[in-house]
């Protein structure tokens, strides 16, 4: 069985939901990816007693446990007090500790407050965590069944000392055998429909499913367990690549790197030699910013409305027939470019650029490539802000189809 680790956040921003508790996140993933289980995550405010309370229960069900916060300077941070009443360990005065903060300062040229002399009171028995890019240094120590590792709350900080000290520590300490993780990267699809699509392959209970939902794109996560043969990896992620088709983009885990959206659509136009020029509506110039400094872009425009892009190109907007003025303006721009692909992105909601319109908007997606126009027509629904999104994300996937091989009308 693997070894269990918890995360442990303290602060008062983090309970009252003014900090978003990204530590436990990244914490997490880190630790699934090495091999442990992450049984819980706790978060707890400036409270003395309730701090210690759950370290002395965490001290007695998990094998590890990370805690990130409270190592500041000020009356609010608790945590080494914390650590000594949970333990009834004194804290005892790191002078090598104490030199490093006093350096922290003359480094910047300030004179070090008498109030940072907190941070180098460790609990006794401790390992200090050197913090070479803030102030106040992290700890670990064996309480019970748990080895501790205390580490300051900023995200920086405390990425810095899990890489440089405890990481290397975990995997001396613990015997981990990571498990394996495959990701189907998917767009176009949503996830209630993924998971009916998933429903007709028989998933082994031992394999963990989960779905990562994104505004446009959805990712299936399968975690097999260390032994799990990688023939049957292979067999069932296949299956169910199968059974969700062409909404697939990529696969992560099988041997490929991690890989989005845009980057699989630029291996394919940078292998394929083309050119793109674009002109989007609905996403409001979001498209271009998402390809920012690929080497194939030959022209962006953003258009307010079809009718000023009508006069722009002088086609005649043919009324309820999106179809013909949108091909007959990717004609006319592949006239004035040399770009061999042209991708046009469309709506005829008049209100589409109101801020307070909340409603359904359709969004026309084409792709003029040799000579053949083909287009999409999406309903998207939602602000302004996450049509924009959805509009960007629905025009990379036309193009993404198409580079794949994939049925994109
Ligand atoms: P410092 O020495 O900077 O005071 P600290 O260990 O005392 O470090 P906190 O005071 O608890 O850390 O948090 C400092 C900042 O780090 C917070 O204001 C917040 O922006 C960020 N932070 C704290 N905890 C978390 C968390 N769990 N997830 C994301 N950010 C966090």
């Amino acid at each position: 069985m693997n070894p269990s680790l918890e995360s442990f956040s303290q602060g008062e921003e983090i309970v009252t939901g003014q900090t978003l508790d990204t530590n436990a996140v990244w914490l997490s993933q880190q630790a699934v990816t090495m091999g442990f289980t992450v049984t819980r995550h706790t978060a707890v405010g400036d409270k003395l007693e309730d701090l210690a309370q759950v370290l002395l229960d965490i001290s007695k069900r998990a094998d590890c446990c990370i805690c990130t916060g409270g190592l500041g300077p000020t009356s609010d941070d608790l945590t080494a007090e914390a650590v000594a009443k949970a333990f009834d360990l004194p804290l005892i005065f790191d002078e090598i500790a104490y030199n490093q903060i006093e350096r922290f300062f003359l480094n910047r040229n300030r004179q070090m407050p008498e109030c940072n002399r907190k941070q180098a009171m460790l609990p006794k028995g401790s390992i200090r965590l050197d913090n070479q890019v803030g102030t106040a240094p992290g700890f670990a120590l064996q309480q019970g069944r748990c080895w501790f590792a205390f580490v300051p709350g900023v995200p920086s900080e405390m990425r810095h000392l899990f890489l440089e000290h405890i990481q290397p520590t975990l995997k001396d300490r613990f015997d981990l055998i990571p498990s394996k993780l495959i990701t189907i990267r998917t767009t176009g699809i949503g996830e209630s429909d993924l998971q009916e699509r998933i429903n007709k392959i028989a998933i082994p209970s031992h394999v963990q499913l989960g779905f990562r939902a994104e505004l446009g794109e959805v990712q299936t996560k399968l975690l097999f367990p260390h032994d799990y043969p990688n023939q049957h990896i292979e067999n069932l992620t296949q299956s169910i690549s199968q059974v969700i088709g062409d909404a697939v983009y990529a696969i992560e885990g099988l041997g490929q790197q991690s890989v989005d959206l845009v980057s699989v659509i630029d291996g394919l136009m940078l292998s394929g030699q083309h050119t793109l020029a674009i002109i989007e509506n609905v996403s409001h110039g979001l498209l271009a910013a998402k390809l920012v400094g690929v080497s194939w872009l030959s022209s962006a425009a953003y258009v307010q409305s079809l009718d000023k892009l009508c006069q722009q190109f002088h086609v005649e907007n043919q009324p309820n027939d999106l179809f013909s003025t949108a091909k007959t303006i990717a004609q006319a721009l592949q006239d004035n470019t040399n770009a061999d692909m042209i991708l046009i992105q469309l709506t005829d909601d008049l209100d589409v650029n109101t801020k307070t319109q909340n409603g359904l908007t359709t969004v026309t997606n084409g792709l003029l490539v040799k000579g053949k126009y083909a287009q999409t027509i999406r309903t998207i629904a939602g602000n302004i802000e996450r049509k924009q999104h959805q509009a960007a994300m629905l025009s990379l996937d036309l193009l993404r189809r198409y580079l794949q091989g994939k049925a994109y009308e």
